[in-house]
């Protein structure tokens, strides 16, 4: 007989298995989609950081873009703040602005930016229901990697920005990015493929726009962590609210 044409006997101890084999069954399919841990969706959420000087995202904005608080604000043309819904559920969050980001003021504009907007819309989103920003919000000289000190001066517009805009997803694009937000020195190679957790929100580490423009052959991985975006935030509208899982070692 197949395990689940047994009749369940209301609170006796076949119903206790049955319970026990649908959370183990949906479990391994959770895993099979890249989670790593789950946690109750009714679980207090941890805290997405201290407490704002500002009220709302016009006004970090307004802030960043007089900002001369490091050695960035000398070389740049402009502040490159972010674009995008204010109440996205997926953020992405890139290095830095470019050339082309520097002059417009808006992040991924160039060659990167136009296959980022492709990656957006293979998932069923359009640019403008996304948020997308980078580490940093000045150019750095000569597209040079930004500096340890220059992360960390510019990190409370972007801690700003993932509280006021509470994305369900983050996606961290390139070793820049998933190295600040997840707080490690781990190679984007081994980062990507599952989700990781900043103060509670999920985060899906994947190869950097840029990169792929040198490497066409990695574009498969970056298919592959996209559909387990998409899946979770398919779940997330299919239920209202999905569960939530984590990986809480990183946290
Ligand atoms: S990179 Fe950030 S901290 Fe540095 S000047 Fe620009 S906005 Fe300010």
């Amino acid at each position: 007989m197949e395990r689940n044409d047994k009749p369940r006997q209301p609170g006796g101890q076949q119903e206790v298995l049955a319970l026990v084999r649908d959370v183990k069954d949906y479990t391994e399919y959770l895993m099979n989609c890249g989670f790593r841990d789950v946690v109750c969706p009714q679980a207090p959420q941890e805290d997405v950081g201290p407490k704002l000087p500002w009220k709302n995202l016009a006004e970090v904005e307004r802030d960043a873009k007089g900002c001369a608080k490091c050695r960035l604000s000398l070389s740049r043309t402009q502040v490159v703040f972010g674009v995008g819904n204010p109440h996205a559920q997926l953020m992405f969050v890139g290095e830095a602005p470019g050339r082309d980001e520097d002059l417009q003021g808006e992040p991924f504009v160039g060659r990167a930016g136009q296959l980022l907007t492709r990656i957006i819309e293979a998932i069923g989103l359009r640019r403008e229901e996304v948020y997308i920003t980078n580490i940093i919000k000045s150019r750095p000289p000569g597209n040079r990697s930004p500096r340890p000190d220059e992360i960390a001066a510019c990190a409370p517009y972007l801690e700003a920005q993932i509280a006021l805009i509470r994305p369900r997803v983050i996606c961290a694009l390139g070793n820049v990015a998933a190295q600040a937000l997840l707080n490690t020195d781990e190679k984007i190679s081994a980062l990507r493929g599952r989700f990781h957790s900043y103060r509670g929100i999920l985060v899906m580490p994947t190869y950097h726009p840029a990169y792929l423009l040198r490497n066409p052959n990695e574009k498969r991985a970056v298919w592959e962590d996209m559909k387990l975006v998409q899946e979770l935030l398919r779940q997330a509208q299919s239920s209202g609210d999905a569960p939530v899982p984590s990986d809480l070692s990183r946290a």
